[in-house]
């Protein structure tokens, strides 16, 4: 059984993840993180020593870039770009991963007329 797609079909294939990846939406790396939180009055009830009741849960986006990560605050919006931005993100990274195994599918073949834009 032979599996190899074709080098038109790989070319077919190569053209049609670029076109994808031109007009791409927003992207977002990062994660959605839930939790409750206390706020600034003793006698609140979030600050009961025995059984506190945590204002929220508020949604935050915990971005990490190098060695930092940082949080921001997000508002209900916020909260569906960021979700929408992140699916996003996820989606191109997996595109860029099958760009990838096509080049190196087209490498496989014996032609030295690639050209890396068709
Ligand atoms: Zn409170």
């Amino acid at each position: 059984m032979n599996n190899k797609p074709s080098y038109q079909a790989l070319l077919k294939e190569r053209k049609r993840l670029l076109q994808l990846l031109a007009d791409w939406p927003p992207v977002l790396r990062g994660s959605i993180r839930h939790h409750g939180n206390k706020c600034g009055n003793p006698h609140c009830r979030c600050r009961d020593i025995k059984k506190p009741v945590l204002h929220g849960p508020y949604h935050y986006l915990s971005h990490r870039y190098g060695n930092k990560t940082q949080t921001v605050f997000l508002t209900k919006v916020k909260l569906r770009h960021a979700r929408q931005w992140i699916a996003d993100y996820k989606r191109l990274i997996r595109a860029i991963y099958r760009l990838s195994e096509v080049n190196f599918k087209l490498l496989r073949y014996h032609y030295d007329k690639l050209d890396s834009r068709k």
